[in-house]
Formats: C-alpha cells, sequence, structure tokens
C-alpha cells in the first residue's frame, strides 16, 4: 500500500512539473517576442491551428503525435518535451530532496525561473528584465516567508530577508568580477547586463555564501565548454557565448549540491575549524 502511495505521489510530482514545463516552453517562446503568455492558446507554429486539449498534454501529447502537427503534419521540436520532461525530473529531484515543505516549493519556482532565463539565453543572448526582477523579488518574498513560517518569528523572517538583499547586492558586485576573468577567459567583456541582474537573483535567493559558489562553477564549467568549443571549432575565439546557460546550471548544482560541496570544502580546508 505504502508503495502506490508512494508512486502514486511520485507520478503526481513529475506531472506537476511537466505542466509546468508546458508552460515555460511558453515563457521561453513567446516573452522575448513580447506575446501574449495566456492568449491565444497553444497552436501549431505553422499552420496556426489550435492544439485539442488532449495534444497539450506534457511530454505524451507530443509523442502520441509522433512529433508532428495534427493537421499541417509539419515537425514540432522535440525541445517541448525535453523541457516538460527536464522539468519534470527537476521537480522530483527537489521533492527526493526536500520532501513536503516550504523549501521544495521555493526550490521549484527558483528551478522553473532558471530554466526560462537559461533557455531565453541560448535563443535569444538576452534576459528580459521582467523575468530577472519578478525572480529577485520572489526570491526575497520567499526568504522572509522562509524565515517567518517555521516559528512565527518576524525577527527571523527579517533576518533572512536581510541574507537574501546582501546575497543580490553581492550578486551585482560579484558580476563585475565576473567580467573581468570572463574577459581574460574569453578575450572579451564575456557578458551584457541581464547576467548582473541573474545574478542579483540567485544571490536573493541563495544567500551570498551560496551565490558565490554557485558563480565559481558557472565560471568553471563556462570555460570549460567555451574553451572546448572554441578547441572544436565550433566557436570562434571572439565570438560570444551566452552566460546566463552557465549561471543558471551553477545555481542549480548548488540547490541540489551547495550543502555538500561547501561541508566538503571546509572539511579538507579548514579540517580543525
Ligand atoms: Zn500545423
Amino acid at each position: 500500500m505504502d508503495f502506490f502511495i508512494e508512486l502514486t505521489l511520485n507520478i503526481f510530482v513529475f506531472f506537476l512539473g511537466s505542466c509546468l514545463g508546458s508552460f515555460l516552453n511558453v515563457v521561453i517562446y513567446r516573452l522575448p517576442a513580447e506575446l501574449s503568455l495566456l492568449y491565444p492558446p497553444s497552436r501549431c507554429p505553422k499552420c496556426l491551428n489550435q492544439l485539442k486539449a488532449y495534444d497539450n498534454v506534457p511530454v505524451f501529447g507530443w509523442l502520441w503525435l509522433r512529433g508532428r502537427c495534427r493537421y499541417c503534419n509539419s515537425k514540432i521540436s522535440p525541445r517541448y518535451p525535453l523541457v516538460e520532461t527536464a522539468t519534470g525530473i527537476l521537480f522530483l529531484l527537489v521533492f527526493w530532496q526536500f520532501g513536503f515543505s516550504l523549501q521544495t516549493i521555493a526550490f521549484w519556482t527558483f528551478l522553473c525561473w532558471l530554466l526560462a532565463l537559461a533557455l531565453i539565453d541560448l535563443d535569444t543572448m538576452t534576459l528580459p528584465n521582467s523575468l530577472t526582477q519578478s525572480g529577485l523579488i520572489i526570491g526575497l518574498l520567499f526568504q522572509f516567508i522562509l524565515g517567518f513560517l517555521p516559528n512565527y518569528n518576524l525577527t527571523q523572517g527579517i533576518n533572512q530577508l536581510i541574507a537574501g538583499v546582501v546575497g543580490a547586492v553581492l550578486g551585482i558586485w560579484i558580476f563585475d568580477l565576473i567580467i573581468i576573468v570572463g574577459s581574460m577567459i574569453f578575450g572579451q567583456a564575456a557578458m551584457g547586463g541581464g547576467d548582473a541582474k541573474l545574478a542579483a537573483m540567485m544571490g536573493a535567493w541563495l544567500g551570498w555564501k551560496y551565490l558565490l559558489l554557485a558563480g565559481f562553477l558557472a565560471c568553471l564549467i563556462g570555460s570549460f565548454v567555451g574553451g572546448a568549443a572554441i578547441a572544436l571549432g565550433l566557436l570562434s575565439r571572439r565570438q560570444a557565448m551566452p552566460f546566463g546557460p552557465f549561471l543558471a546550471l551553477g545555481a542549480a548544482i548548488t540547490v541540489f549540491l551547495g550543502e555538500l560541496i561547501l561541508s566538503t570544502y571546509l572539511k579538507v580546508f579548514f579540517p580543525l575549524g
């Protein structure tokens, strides 16, 4: 019996994630084009026929249509079901690690924002202000609630809110540092102004310690990938590479492994502390 409850719960969490992933697809596609997110309902980009409700089911809709539009038979990008699947898996991972808690809802929200921003940056080389700013404000809001709710302690709520503000401010500072390091690695300013706002948003959610870790991971992975892409001739040294996806990846890794990485680091380098 327990097994079936557990299974149902996991399926529900995945389904919830993939539904939100389906909406993220809409956000990723429409927000940079300044189209409405709610109207018109999902339709084929080629023939503009509106999707049937059952074709709109995350992941499965694409599968039983075999990746083609029901009406005009044109191909539907596999990116749609991939984003839905990825969001579902991220939701499961958060749920497994943080269980039934407000922290779970907070990280679900954070990861949705990160995923949308990363893919929009990949597509358009921009990070829309509307997303980074709303992400920052919601992050600060969650900080306050996460501090306040457990004991209805206002001081604790405000302390956590301040920690978020400090993280956000540091995000902007650290961004200047990343620009210097990035320009040494890539030979040019590697980032646009949107990256500073993304870093500030990440600081609001993660606080300064984990923001530093996320920024470090982003630089590390970004320089590896950038170096490899240049070595393989996929990218010229002068070509700009979006940095947002690496920041988002660094933040996502920090959500899941941040505590482990920081405590291991402290044990190795400060064993007596
Ligand atoms: Zn069509």
